[in-house]
Order: C-alpha cells, then structure tokens, then sequence
C-alpha cells in the first residue's frame, strides 16, 4: 500500500473512531442488533479474491456498528468493564501499526523498555514490593493462571519436585484453598493446571461473599504439605475484600504461597480514600491483576504480578536458539506466549495520562458514585441493596416485599426492560440464591449526573415491570 493511501484509510477510520466516541454519551447502551442479525450480515462465503484495503474497512464499518455493545458509554454498568480510554486506545494503534512482536529485548528494545518502566510504575501505584517481576498478559485470567503456574512449580520445587522437569505425575498432592465465590475465571485457571476446579477447598464465606476468617482457620487447620491459598480483592458482586489480615498469618505459618485475584479490587491500593480496604494484600505472593478493567487500557491487558522472580521465570521462560539471550528482562520470560502485541504502550500512555492523583481521583469517584447509585435505588422501599457498598459494585434486589421466586422473575424482566429501553446498561448475576441487578461503575467518563440518570431508568422499568406482573 502506498503512503498516502495508507494515510487516508487511517485518517478515514480516525474521523469514524472519533465520531463513535464522541456519540458515547447519547448512544442507545445496547447493541441494536443481535448475534443472529450480525451474523447474517457478515455472513459470507470465503473471498476467493482480496479486494482493497478501502473497500474492505469500508464494509467493516457498514456492518459492525450495529452489533457493538455500548462498553463505551458513560452508562454501561454491565460486568466489570473499563472504557478503553484515548490516550489507550491511540496508543493502541501505534502498537499495531508498529507490531512490536514484544518477546525479546533486544530484538524489540523500546516495547520491552517501556514495559519494564511500566511495571516499575504499577508496582509503585499498586504499593507492592519494588522487586516483584511482572507480565503483560491479556487480561486477569491469564494473570492468575500465570501466577498460579509459578506458585504450583514453586511450592513442589520446595519439596523437591520439579514440574518444569517431570510435569505432575507422581507429584506431592497440592492443597488449594480458595473462597466458595472465587471469580468462575480462578477455576478456569486451576483446570489449565491440572488441579481440577474441584479438587480444591472452598471455604465458606460471609454474606459479602468473602472467605469468613474462622472458617479459613478450620479449613486449613489440619492440612498439611505443599499449599496454594488464594484470595480475593474485589468481590464480582459486592466489592467486598477477602481478610487478609487473618488469612496471611496463618498461610504463613502452613508455608503456603498466597496469590490473590485482585482484577479490579487490587486498584483500591492506589487511591488513598478507599486503599485501606486492600491493606495486608502486599503481603502475598503473587497478584493477578487487570488493565482493561480500572486502569482504562483498551482490551487486552492483564498484569501477573510475582514476588519471587526466579519462580516466574521457571514458570514461564521461553529458551529458544534462535532468541538473542543477555542478561535484560525478556517479556517472554513472565508470560504463557512467545509472539503478542506490546502491551507496555497502552499501560505507560494511560499510567501517563493520568498519573497517580487522576488513578486515585478516578476510583475514588467510581466509589462515591457506587454509593449514590446504591442510595438512589433505595429511595424506593420495595428495592434492597444486598452488599455493603465500599467499593464499585452494588448488588441490587428488586421486590424485598415479595417471595423469592415472583421478585427473580420480575428482577429478569427489569433487566430486559432496562437493556431493551438503552438509557443504561446494567446485567443480572445469581447471587445468595436470588436474582440481582449487578451494577459496575468503572468508566472513567461516568458522571454524578449518568448515575442519576441510570438510577432513575432503573426505577421507571422497575415499577413497569411491577405493575404489569
Ligand atoms: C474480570 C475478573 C477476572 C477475569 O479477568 P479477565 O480480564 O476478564 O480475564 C478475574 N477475577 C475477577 C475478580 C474479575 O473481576
């Protein structure tokens, strides 16, 4: 492709990409179409001849608009889901079109620069020990399969088993103690490694859906032997923390590795308003944790985060002939792939952009705005807020004056009213055996005045919902 052909698509999906955002603020906060009607409309046989790049972005840009959830709108609540902010998201582009395969630093010296000061930079937000190495992984799924990798080869090296060597087979059992509401993603990652999701003890929790401290005690009072405990900060539904305090000493006293999943909760630690709640999680081994959901990169960005370096590396080094070695951090090393983007940009462009006080004023305001939410909802006395709201999330009960199975069916049509209405975005989840509404606010640009606004959508498709069934 020419330069300036080049120039014009760019600058064409520029004008497209700015005039999306730009209508963030009053789009409808749901696709306007569904998956079968996306389907059809790219449905297509394989091209047996390549068309120009123009012609190609050009129906791009036709059929995708209609299908794509509103993630970007001030208003979308659902899941938990950064903005993908712009100075990420240009960033990001540059990270293609340069397409630093980022493995190697002396093959890709300035992507693997820029992640190595980024760490720095997350380790100093996170107050985590300066020391502790860190991957560029795609998301907190992977950050905890990462870290769970070198706690597993670590703890059986301790006992004189090498996994790197002789995989598992054979080995010592390793007990892996975890809430009864761990993330569904932390069992995922406990599959990849040949644990099982099952053959781990849950410990139950509290209504807040945190590990209850005497019940972990019982839980690991009598075990024995090589031990993964991992805990949670940032509950999916409350926001809530698991405690730590209590939790560390005792895992200690066992030699257990602890890893925490702190995808999005771990970012309270860099807001000084609410960073108490995380307290005692420095302690820990490793922590997983995401990019794309507080920090506002675009998708994917993940951080797994090892105390022990060398156990990292065991874990994940690639060695190949062909790769220049030397003595410098290789982003490979702390990673499950060899070839990915170079997540290091986006992180350090929106570590840059914000900078320490607009991190700590942004989760700190997504906080205050969880709570307005929360206290405008329950205006309404037939709602019920299920969790303490100290974080970002709130959980939301619609028909507390109703039995249990009337108040789920008209919680799932709420729902569907409020999506299907698009003045917000917010999804269900099952939780302490009832229908909920669960609310996220995690995007930087939600104001007091979007919160108002969702609260009151919620309250109109609520009593619609009421009076019709
Ligand atoms: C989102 C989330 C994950 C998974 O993270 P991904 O970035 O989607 O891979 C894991 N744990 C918790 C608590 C989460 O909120």
């Amino acid at each position: 492709m020419e330069r300036d052909a080049f120039e014009t698509l760019l600058q064409r999906i520029a004008t497209v990409a700015a005039d999306y955002r730009s209508a963030d603020a009053e789009r409808l906060h749901r696709p306007e179409i569904s998956y079968r009607q996306a389907l059809a409309r790219f449905d297509a046989e394989t091209p047996e001849r390549g068309v120009r790049e123009e012609e190609a972005l050009r129906e791009l840009m036709e059929k995708a608009p209609g299908g794509l959830a509103a993630i970007t709108g001030p208003r979308f609540f659902g899941w938990v889901i950064g903005a993908s902010e712009p100075a990420g998201v240009a960033a990001d582009w540059l990270t293609s079109a340069w397409a630093q395969n980022t493995g190697n630093a002396q093959a890709t010296p300035s992507a693997s620069a820029v992640e190595e000061v980024a760490s720095r930079w997350l380790l100093d937000l996170l107050g985590l020990p300066s020391g502790c190495s860190v991957g560029f992984v795609t998301g907190a799924t992977m950050a905890n399969f990462t870290c769970l990798a070198a706690a597993r080869n670590e703890v059986l090296r301790r006992v004189g088993w090498n996994v790197e060597s002789d995989g598992l087979f054979g080995a010592p059992p390793v007990h892996v103690v975890l809430g009864e509401e761990a993330h569904s993603t932390v069992f995922s990652a406990l599959r990849y490694l040949g644990f099982g999701a099952d053959r781990v003890v849950r410990v139950p929790i509290s209504p807040e859906g945190v590990m209850r401290a005497d019940a972990f005690a019982n839980a690991v009072r009598n075990l024995a032997g090589p031990m993964i405990v991992i805990a949670q900060a940032g509950h999916i539904n409350s926001g809530g923390f698991d405690p730590i305090k209590e939790i560390m000493p005792l895992a200690r006293k066992k030699g257990a590795w602890v890893h925490i999943d702190g995808a999005f909760g771990l970012w309270a630690r860099a807001a000084p308003d609410v960073a108490h709640l995380a307290d005692g999680f420095e302690l820990a081994d490793s922590w997983g944790t995401d990019g794309h959901k507080w920090l506002q990169t675009p998708h994917d960005c993940g951080y797994a985060i090892v105390r022990d370096a060398d156990a990292h590396r065991r874990a994940m080094a690639i060695a190949a002939s062909y790769l220049p070695a030397g003595s410098e951090r290789h982003p490979a090393d702390y990673v499950p792939e060899l070839s990915r983007r170079a997540r290091g940009f986006p992180t350090w462009a929106m570590i840059k952009t914000l900078g320490r006080d607009g991190i700590a004023a942004m989760v700190t305001r997504h906080c205050a705005q969880a709570k307005r939410f929360a206290e405008r909802l329950a205006e309404d006395p037939s709602i019920e807020i299920l969790n303490a709201v100290v974080l970002n999330q709130v959980a939301v009960r619609l028909g507390r004056d109703m039995d249990g199975a009337r108040s789920d069916a008209l919680t799932l049509k709420a729902i569907e009213r409020i999506q299907r209405e698009g003045e917000c975005f917010v999804g269900g989840a099952l939780w302490r055996d009832r229908q909920i509404i669960r609310i996220s606010v995690i995007n930087a640009q939600t104001t007091d005045a979007d919160i108002d606004r969702s609260a009151d959508a919620i309250l109109r498709a609520w009593r619609a919902e009421r009076e019709a069934g």
